[in-house]
């Protein structure tokens, strides 16, 4: 069987190594210039490591990831270094692990009682579909109380949603708390050496990754598939899309007229941005790695920071893997008409900036050495009410055609974990079908 694969990010590399392993002759086209997609990254010219566009980490509970690099003889290369992440609230810098630390919260004895038994709960509790039936919004206000919800949980909710915060149902709340660890992984190198050795296995394993192709067009012949990207022109009797909704669309137009393309059209996302500055001192002096930042109204310009989280990743791994800068992404998630996306990259570096003097009042505009401006706008699919029974399956109603992206891991929050596995999914129904 000859399968095209379109994106060579994680899902697509994960689905082109099964496919290959089992006899598919694969090809895989890459838009971008590197392999990675939305967990790819960059490398300033003294710096030893890459460093991701939009901050990356694994859990210790990403088990297809991990599983997936010990497959690929990778998992020696990967670190677990234990973090400090914290809340910034009246003004301070606060542990915001789940554990003993929680009592020190600006929060009433009450709040942190609410706070502790409700996240017992969620960490417990094995059943998210209940929960799927109601927003985050009203049952975190309903369980954990107006205090702890406007202190703690609605800034998250704002940051990661904007204006469709109230609109995110409860299980996908309950995956982010129920699998995550305290201990958080990396690649020796970046993410970018990770999909770079996971790429070399691909090849290794006989696929052809082609880079800077983005596939144009895509029609259904009596042969099979044609496929045109860049410079060539193939036909195939299998694809698999790793794109976006809207990507998907625009590749095989015919969906639309289908009650499948119609549901494809109707999934919300929103985008994501991060400005990365590379500092001669440290901002966040306590240690802190990821700080996370208070918001109380959807509209940015209404609150005190204009963005979601400040995260020093050298408080994290040693600023000596990039030549002594200390390295700080301030990141947020905003609709695609924000404008965020059409700001100039020099408007958005003055204005991400100006936060650093709130957390650390030394900080001066002369600390920045240099910094670089990442903008996606489809990073974040926002599940609403009732979602597990609207999400399309992988495969699409035109035969041969298989869809495997972001907005169909549910009810995980996508990532790099999920993206391994709905990958390797695809893939193993592509080659059950493929079976005589
Ligand atoms: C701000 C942010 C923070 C994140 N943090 C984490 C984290 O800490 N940990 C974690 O595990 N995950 C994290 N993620 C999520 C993670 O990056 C994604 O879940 C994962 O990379 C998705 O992989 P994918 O292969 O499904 O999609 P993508 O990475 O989007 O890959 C799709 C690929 O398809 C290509 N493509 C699209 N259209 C075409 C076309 N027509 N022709 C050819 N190629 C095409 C694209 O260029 C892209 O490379 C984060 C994401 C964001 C945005």
């Amino acid at each position: 069987m000859k399968t095209a694969i379109i994106g060579a990010g994680v899902a697509g590399l994960a689905a082109a190594w099964d496919l290959a392993n089992a006899g598919h002759d694969v090809v895989v086209f890459e838009a971008a210039d590197r392999v990675g997609g939305l967990a790819s990254g960059f490398k300033d010219e003294s710096w030893a490591w890459s460093l991701e566009k939009f901050y990356h980490h694994w859990f210790q509970t990403d088990a297809d990831l991990l599983r997936f690099a010990r497959e690929l003889g990778l998992d020696g290369k990967i670190m677990f270094p234990r973090p400090k992440t914290s809340y910034w609230l009246d003004g301070k810098i606060y542990r915001s692990e789940m554990n003993l630390s929680t009592l020190q919260l600006p929060l009433s004895w009450l709040g942190l009682i609410r706070l502790g038994l409700a996240g017992v709960f969620l960490k417990l509790t094995p059943w998210w579909q209940p929960l799927e039936n109601t927003t985050a919004d009203s049952w975190l206000r309903r369980w954990m109380g107006d205090e702890v919800y406007s202190k703690l949980w609605r800034p998250l909710l704002i940051g990661k949603f904007a204006d469709r915060y109230r609109d995110v149902n409860m299980a996908w709340m309950w995956a982010r708390i129920k699998a995550r660890s305290v201990k958080l992984g990396t690649y020796q190198g970046g993410f970018q050496s990770f999909m770079d050795d996971v790429a070399d296995a691909v090849r290794r394993a006989g696929v052809d990754i082609r880079l800077s192709s983005p596939v144009t067009s895509l029609t259904r012949e009596a042969a099979g598939w044609k496929l045109v990207a860049a410079d060539i022109e193939i036909t195939v009797d299998h694809v698999l899309s790793t794109s976006s909704p809207t990507g998907l669309l625009k590749q095989a137009p015919a969906l639309a007229d289908t009650s499948y393309g119609r549901a494809v059209a109707s999934l919300d996302s929103i985008g994501a941005i991060c400005v990365v500055y590379a500092l001669k001192h440290s901002v966040l002096t306590d240690g802190t790695y990821w700080l996370n930042l208070p918001a109380q109204s959807a509209d940015k310009a209404q609150n005190p920071f204009p963005f979601l989280a400040m995260v020093e990743h050298t408080n994290w791994l040693p600023s000596a893997n990039y030549g002594g800068d200390v390295l700080v992404y301030c990141g947020d998630y905003a609709d695609p008409n924000h404008e965020y996306f059409t700001l100039s990259d020099e408007a958005m570096i003055d204005r991400f900036s100006q936060a650093f003097k709130t957390v650390n009042p030394d900080f001066e505009p002369g600390w920045i050495r240099k910094a670089w401006v990442w903008r996606a706008p489809y990073a974040q699919p926002v599940p609403r009410v009732g979602h597990s029974a609207r999400i399309p399956d992988l495969a699409t109603p035109l035969p041969g055609l298989w869809w495997a992206s972001m907005s169909q891991v549910y009810p995980w929050d996508r990532g790099t974990n999920y993206a391994v596995e709905i990958g390797r999914r695809a893939a193993a129904r592509m080659i059950a079908e493929a079976q005589p």
